[in-house]
């Protein structure tokens, strides 16, 4: 067989299934210990009402001739691309044009697969911590990787000089850090691309989580944005769909990229299924108030996570705009895992899985009840006091 060769390039463990692998190593081992989870981010909440009763409804219209349907359109309904452009409208985005949004199964795919649509000679600029599927998407297409380091800047890289990429990724709200960026900084990554050629992949699958009008909520709230980006974005964060799927892409139809996308979706993707797309359109319209409502819940978690973070001094990124909070411990992250799961029986992510630059960091979600993250935010604390007197007696200091 020739197979491709890019995936021996690509690292053995995908940091989640590494992470879920020690979870279940040590709920082997100590099968009574009540342990809580603040690791992956999956979200925790049950689905809305309403947009159960869409979906019944979708699926009871399928039952009858009149209202049954097979394939739809590779590019989605047009009632759910309405729904995406009155969302796009409340933020002042009035200019969104139907053949302009693709719905599709999720952001993974929304991204992963946008990569049909490129040469393998591009060099992609990354930013490091960063969603992982970036990196490896990239791995299996054979495209040379140029990580863009965000410590100095709160972990919100800025145009480097001198260097010349074809596609930018940029995640904001960003996952893992939870940082966001401005409409002003983001001007200096489209005047960036405008300058280069270059093409920005904006992932915008936490958007729903920023608070106020200092972050930006659209890569299309900056002038110019439609002559060198697509935003990618996702029901599944601000709507519980992780397990549902549901997500969509904005490709300006003066690009290029806007037909070949179609033209990839007609060959490869038979659309997402009209009972989903059902839901959606309800998770934007009549339950947008139980989407709200979701949201809020997990940005409460967060405050209570930064607020114990605040009191105890921990240096940290993240917690508004997010559902992510990342914060510093100063020894290896792998070992903080461990110990952490072990004294306080709290999962998290070590920082390392994210970046190259990222030992010693650690990310938490607040994708849990408010009761269980109460209950984390009061073991942490006994936790971190302890941690503080001994890290340097029985952890790695970095
Ligand atoms: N983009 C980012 C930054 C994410 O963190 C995730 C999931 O965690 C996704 C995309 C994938 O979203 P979806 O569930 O829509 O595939």
């Amino acid at each position: 067989m020739k197979l491709n060769q890019n995936f021996s390039k690509l690292g053995d463990n995908y940091l989640f299934a590494e992470v879920e692998r020690r979870v279940t190593a040590y709920k082997t081992e100590f099968p009574q210990a009540d342990v809580i989870s603040l690791g992956i981010g999956d979200v925790t909440q049950p689905l809305s009402m309403k947009v159960v009763d869409a979906c019944k409804n979708a699926a009871t219209e399928l039952s009858m001739r009149a209202g049954f349907r097979g394939y739809g359109p590779y590019d989605g309904y047009p009632f759910l691309k309405n729904a995406i452009i009155d969302y796009y409208k409340l933020r002042g985005i009035d200019n969104i044009h139907p053949d302009e949004v693709f719905v599709t199964d999720g952001a993974k795919n929304g991204i992963g697969n946008f990569l049909d649509l490129f040469s393998p000679k591009c060099t992609v600029l990354i930013p490091d911590p960063v969603y992982p599927a970036y990196v490896d998407a990239n791995v299996m297409a054979g495209h040379k990787i140029i990580y863009l380091d965000g410590r100095e800047n709160n972990f919100l890289p800025m145009p480097p000089a001198r260097v010349k990429a074809d596609i930018i990724y940029i995640c904001s709200p960003n996952n893992p850090t939870g940082a966001a960026y401005t409409v002003e900084q983001l001007k200096a990554w489209v005047d960036y691309a405008l300058d280069t050629d270059a093409v920005i992949l904006y992932d915008a699958a936490y958007e729903s989580y920023i608070e106020g009008s200092d972050a930006a909520r659209s890569i299309f709230q900056v002038t110019g944005a439609r002559d060198c980006a697509v935003e990618i974005c996702s029901f599944s964060k601000m709507s519980g769909f992780t397990g549902v799927r549901c997500g969509w892409n904005i490709i300006p139809m003066n690009s290029p990229l806007n037909r070949m996308w179609l033209r990839r979706q007609a060959v490869k993707f038979n659309g997402t299924s009209y009972v989903v797309q059902r839901m959606a359109e309800s998770a934007l319209r009549g339950g947008y108030e139980d989407t709200k409502k979701m949201v809020e819940v997990y940005r409460s978690n967060a405050k209570l996570i930064t607020k114990l973070f605040d009191k105890l001094k921990i240096q940290y990124v993240g917690g508004v705009h997010a559902p992510y909070v990342w914060f510093y411990t100063g020894v290896d992250s792998g070992e903080f895992f461990d110990y952490l799961l072990k004294k306080a029986r709290i999962v998290s992510t070590p920082g390392s899985g994210f970046g190259k630059n990222c030992n010693g960091w650690m990310r938490i979600t607040s994708f849990n009840t408010p009761e269980r993250t109460a209950e984390a935010v009061k073991r942490f604390e006994t936790f971190w006091k302890e941690f503080v007197e001994v890290k340097d007696k029985v952890l790695t200091c970095l």
